[in-house]
């Protein structure tokens, strides 16, 4: 069973997820400070954030990659995963909700729950991830705590649950009054509020404050039937009975406690970090992971144990002068400075060389580390994110999070010619980095293409080239990444055959193509019989399949969503050969997708747009323009929620174009939501203008 001196019980790994501007990293700043691993509390205003150590990501203000981070409190270990909060980045939230226990969600009392934090709150609940709730900035000027509550309630359709009660609001907020102690909780004005104080509720506090614990305590009642019965009876209910009953909620049945603050006035973090304490998840409290064995693809479980064989998935791979440093999270065994191990997604060895506990000022190097644990390790060479680091005796698979694929592109080139070598060089470093990033050169046009998930992504991107690699580079207008596939089956014949003087080629496939559903990728099947084609060329005919699918045959997009099976063939004894094979495939399947009716597949983003009253018509307006279908409407108090789908094409520089209809006024987040069929005329025009990627 538990190895003797394994803590997993104290280790909490969690996130916190929020809209942006919520208060992230100010928060995080907090409980960095409050932690005691930063002395000095950094200020987002003024840039000097210990999280945000990418110059970029201080200079635009958001917070992009996501930095495991160790601190302790009061005996258990927080590995604070950190999440972005901007869409153009769904990647990196994705891979962070994938590894994380729980999550600190964060709204702001003036905002309550906006957009792109109904849209994280789904992506939690996709991976059932328990969450506490963090009302942050009551401090502000129109802060009304209470509304961002029933926000919860109206857009989230969940059941919030009070811990505490805000004590002032806006000017005067100072503190909260905790309904598990009847306590309240006051933060001396202009300090560091390392001090608080812990008060007796005067009678007409207390008064108020037994309302909302009644409320609690009956909310309390419908998860546990002994902490029911007591409060039916009206006994007292103790402390400890209160958090046990919450911490089962919150684990297991979409129990969303609530608490109350003002992170930049220093108020309410330590009872945030108790309730991390006290209710979120250890990694022993979470189901058992699920992955596959990879000679059988029969499901493996693994128990978060150290006397289980070792699984680890990694979560992030950062470029370090010391080489790749790869983030990872112990699923179960043990993993020890300096031993081999195996990379079970790509079958290679790996060493690990050094493990770090990664905090935010420094790195602590640890020998060995246990399941549930969060840390950094140098030393693996070619591994990247979401693969699956296991022993050699009993490889798993771990399921991969899921990344977006990436829907826009640019043509890059150095500005100085010098550059060349190295632009590609960067470039494979960036895309090892993240997973929704990729290139590849067009050696027909001699350009390099790079494709992401949005134009902010790209920019990002480049400043990232510009900063990290003092590479300098032109980058071309965006381009939407199209992609090609076929409507309808087709069989055909592959020959290569030449008969010359010595030993000739020959290789002959039959091929039948069948278009696959959306996001089907690609499928090979191989049903010929040994003596029509022997099993060695197999590999090399799918090699000349997989070669021909990266250029189309209508306009040289990658060709997407096929099935191909191979259905027969022949061989000759001497001359056949892998190249000619190849060459044979690959004839075939390009006359294939000719007969299989082509169609050029574009990808279509989903759009939120909040905007007031007045602006709704011309934002209507606009998007009915662009081709864009609204899908769905709501209005609260002024301002409305215009939900529309619309071809990527048709969105490059809508940020510029919404901000000068609505003055400023409107916020949009835009998702990509899926590739469909392009419009006739729209590709008849693109046809020949592009040759794309
Ligand atoms: P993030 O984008 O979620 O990381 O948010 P930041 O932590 O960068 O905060 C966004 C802005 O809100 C900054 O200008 C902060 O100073 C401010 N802010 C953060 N927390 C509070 C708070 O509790 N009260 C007030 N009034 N402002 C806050």
């Amino acid at each position: 069973m538990m190895h003797s001196n394994n803590n997993i019980l104290n280790i909490r790994n969690i996130g916190i997820i929020a809209h942006i501007d919520a208060g992230k990293t100010t928060t995080t700043e907090r409980i960095l400070y409050y932690t005691r691993k930063v002395y000095k509390m950094g200020e987002v205003d003024e840039g000097s954030a210990t999280m945000d150590y990418m110059r970029e990501e201080k200079e635009r203000g958001i917070t992009i990659t996501s930095a495991a981070t160790t601190c302790y409190w009061k005996g258990v270990r927080i590995n604070l995963i950190d999440t972005p909060g901007h869409v153009d980045f769904t990647a990196e939230v994705e891979r962070s909700l994938r590894i994380l226990d729980g999550a600190i969600m964060l709204f702001s009392a003036v905002e309550g729950v906006e957009s792109q934090s109904e849209a994280v709150w789904r992506q939690a609940d996709r991976y059932n991830v328990p969450r506490i709730v963090y009302i942050n900035k009551l401090d502000r000027v129109g802060a009304d705590p209470f509304a961002a509550v029933h926000m919860m309630r109206e857009r989230l359709h969940v059941k919030p649950v009070l811990l505490q009660i805000p004590v002032g609001n806006e000017d005067s907020f100072k503190g909260v009054i905790d309904l598990i102690k009847l306590k309240s909780f006051i933060w001396p004005i202009g300090t560091d509020g390392s001090r608080y104080d812990e008060r007796d509720l005067s009678k007409e506090l207390e008064s108020e404050a037994l309302k909302w614990r009644d409320r609690l305590l009956e909310t309390l009642s419908d998860y546990d039937d002994h902490l029911a019965e007591l409060y039916i009876g009206g006994e007292y209910i103790k402390e400890d009975e209160i958090k046990r009953v919450i911490r089962k909620g919150v684990i297991r049945e979409n129990l969303f406690p609530v608490l109350f603050g003002a992170a930049i006035k220093n108020v309410g973090v330590q009872p945030l970090l108790d309730a991390v304490k006290d209710f979120l998840p250890s990694p022993a409290d979470r189901p058992p992971i699920e992955g596959q064995k990879r000679s059988s693809r029969e499901r493996e479980v693994r128990v978060p144990s150290d006397d289980e064989p070792l699984s680890a998935l990694v979560f992030k791979v950062q470029n370090t002068p010391f080489g790749n440093l790869c983030y990872l999270r112990i699923y179960s065994g043990m993993l020890k400075a300096g031993i081999v191990v195996f990379n079970s997604t790509i079958q290679k060895r790996e060493r690990i060389s050094r493990i770090f506990l990664m905090h935010a000022d420094k790195r602590e190097s640890q020998d060995e580390v246990h399941t549930g644990e969060i840390v950094a390790v140098l030393g693996p060479k070619e591994t990247k994110t979401g693969h699956t680091l296991s022993t050699f005796q009993d490889p798993v698979v771990l399921e991969s999070p899921k990344f977006p694929e990436p829907v826009i592109s640019v043509t890059i080139e150095p500005k100085r010619k010098a550059d060349g070598e190295k632009l590609g060089e960067v470039l494979k470093r960036l895309c090892d980095e993240d997973p929704t990033l990729d290139f590849k050169f067009d050696a027909e046009t001699g350009q390099t293409i790079m494709r992401g998930m949005g134009e902010l992504h790209l920019d990002v991107t480049r400043t990232r080239m510009e900063r990290n690699f003092s590479v300098s580079v032109r980058v071309g207008s965006p381009r939407v990444a199209y992609k090609e596939t076929i409507t309808k089956p087709a069989i055909e014949r592959g020959k290569f055959i030449r008969q010359t003087g010595g030993r000739g080629q020959y290789g002959d496939v039959i091929l039948e193509v069948k278009p696959l559903p959306r996001g089907g990728k690609f499928k090979f099947e191989d049903t010929v019989k040994e003596g029509e084609i022997p099993k060695q060329y197999i590999p090399a005919i799918k090699e000349g399949i997989l070669g021909s699918m990266e250029v189309g045959s209508l306009a040289g997009f990658p060709v997407v969503d096929i099935h191909v099976i191979l259905i027969g063939g022949s061989h000759h004894p001497v001359d056949s050969s892998e190249p000619s094979f190849k060459i044979a495939s690959s004839i075939a399947f390009k006359n294939a997708l000719q007969k299989g009716d082509p169609i050029l597949l574009e990808p279509v983003m989903n759009l939120e747009i909040i905007v007031p009253g007045e602006y709704v018509g011309v934002v209507l307006e606009d998007m009915k323009a662009r081709g864009g279908k609204v899908t769905s409407m709501k209005s609260d108090k002024a301002t409305h929620t215009i939900m529309a789908s619309c071809p990527l094409r048709e969105l490059f520089g809508y940020a510029t174009t919404i901000r000068s209809l609505t003055q400023g006024r409107a916020v949009y987040t835009t998702e990509f939501d899926s590739y469909r069929e392009s419009p006739k005329d729209i590709y008849a025009s693109l046809l020949g203008k592009i040759r794309g990627y």
